[in-house]
């Protein structure tokens, strides 16, 4: 976290001698002014830029990155008609330190800062490869597990996550219940000491792949509203009853599996609660907003990936004897691009410093992804259009960019329940 570090200088001298105090100004003590922000940088994807970030970052930026080339880059058509990546690449990723990189190595995460996990989800997208579902094992089910579990659920879980030979989902959505979560019907009896789980679950990313999951599920029918009476539960693959449907066919995301899961009469043992009994929601609630600001921050990478990608195509297509980089519509159009992801870049660096604080709300974790989401859709159609034809094959990667983004404002919640978020804030008394 920045520490800020009061200095005495002309301004507070001239200003204390009008009379008004001692005025101050500050400056951060480990964030580096000199680094250049990605409007002045050559490419919007340099490494060595941006103010959040140090030389140290920078250096596990380009192990990141040469990660991605290597490992996921040359496989990634091969999975694409799989529908899932290889086990071996998660173990990969494990070995090299790219999963729970913000998990506390304590309980046997990487112990990185926040933005060295953003580093990892960042490059995912700068690789253009949105098959392995790293961002939400490492910075979405491991952080429940951490911190809502109990030192013997970190103790077995974490570690073999970390390592990327467990692999992590989380299950809320349900076939008749997706923006309304509070509409859940899976639903958990106590009997004895164990639980007996019913119920399905769908579109659940790493679903297909997953060792655990973790399921939202109703655990007190007559609580006074829906949101008092859910709980979680850590479901292993393997437990009688436990079913993986479908592996769904989807317009893009082509390579990340996503699954329907079904449960029937699964026996829990007490130790699968995660955290307290009917406290769920609010476990949810106060977790949402990380992945919020994670998909914001992949949509403004995949803008930034896309731009450049765009960039270089532009200069090199020939249309009436000279490259269209030279029309002066297309110039404006790159002009307006660039502009719109720098401002872009510009919230979501700072989302992610105040996140790095814990002082990011959910209000502003919800501007955050639905902007940056409506933008890279936006960047994406343009970017195709700048292409032509070639655009729309899938050989060319801002065809696969394209529909990749579609996803993004539908789900982490949709973009007009993050309307109602900020909105609920913005019209309240309290
Ligand atoms: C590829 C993919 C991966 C996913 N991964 C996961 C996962 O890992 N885990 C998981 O649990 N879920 C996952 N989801 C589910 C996702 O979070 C939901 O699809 C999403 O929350 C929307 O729910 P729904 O599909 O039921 O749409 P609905 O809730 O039926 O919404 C339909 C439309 O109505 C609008 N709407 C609904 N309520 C309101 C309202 N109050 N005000 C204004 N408009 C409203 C919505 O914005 C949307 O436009 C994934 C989905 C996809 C497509």
């Amino acid at each position: 976290m920045a520490t800020w570090k009061l200095l005495a200088g002309r301004a507070g001298r001239s200003l204390a001698s009008l009379g008004g105090g001692p005025a101050r100004y500050y400056q951060t003590e480990n964030h580096d002014l000199t680094r250049l922000e990605t409007s002045s940088a050559k490419t919007l994807m340099d490494i060595g830029t941006r103010r959040i970030f140090s030389s140290d970052h920078d250096i596990f930026r380009q192990s990141v990155r040469k990660f991605f080339q290597e490992a996921v880059v040359p496989h990634h058509a091969e999975w694409e008609k799989a529908g899932q990546v290889s086990r071996e690449l998660w173990e990969k990723a494990g070995q090299q330190g790219l999963l729970g990189v913000n998990i506390a190595e304590e309980h046997g995460g990487i112990g990185g800062d926040l933005f060295s996990a953003a580093v990892v989800w960042e490059e995912q997208m700068y690789a253009n490869c949105s098959g392995p579902g790293f961002s939400l094992h490492s910075d979405i089910v491991m952080p429940y597990i951490v911190n809502y579990g109990s030192k013997e659920q970190i103790k077995r879980f974490i570690p073999d996550m970390a390592a990327g030979k467990c692999i992590g989902a989380i299950a809320m959505t349900e076939p008749g219940a997706g923006s309304d979560l509070q509409g859940v019907r899976t639903f958990a009896k106590k009997d004895g000491s164990d639980w007996i789980l019913n119920g399905s679950k769908v579109f659940i990313t790493n679903g297909w792949m997953s060792d655990l999951v973790i399921v939202v599920a109703v655990t007190n029918r007559e609580a006074r509203s829906p949101a008092h009476g859910i709980s979680l539960f850590l479901v292993e693959n393997g437990m009688k009853g436990f079913i993986k449907g479908r592996k769904l066919e989807k317009i893009g995301l082509k390579a990340q599996d996503t699954a329907e899961l079904f449960f029937e009469d699964v026996r829990l043992p007490a130790s699968a609660l995660l955290g307290q009994e009917n406290k769920g929601f609010y476990y949810l609630m106060a977790e949402l907003p990380q992945e919020r600001l994670l998909i914001g921050d992949m949509a403004i990478a995949s803008c930034e990936f896309m731009f450049e990608e765009t960039r270089n195509y532009v200069k090199q297509r020939k249309a009436f004897g000279k490259t269209i980089a030279h029309l002066q519509t297309v110039q404006h159009k790159l002009a307006e691009l660039k502009t719109q992801i720098c401002i872009g870049r510009a919230f979501l660096d700072s989302c992610l410093l105040l996140h790095s604080g814990k002082r990011l709300d959910s209000a502003t974790a919800s501007m955050a992804k639905y902007w940056a989401t409506d933008l890279q859709n936006n960047v994406a159609t343009q970017c195709v259009q700048l292409h032509g034809g070639w655009g729309y094959m899938w050989e060319y990667p801002i065809a696969k960019s394209f529909v990749d983004a579609r996803v993004q404002p539908i789900y982490g919640g949709t973009n007009e329940i993050m309307k109602e978020l900020i909105a609920r804030d913005i019209v309240s008394d309290k």
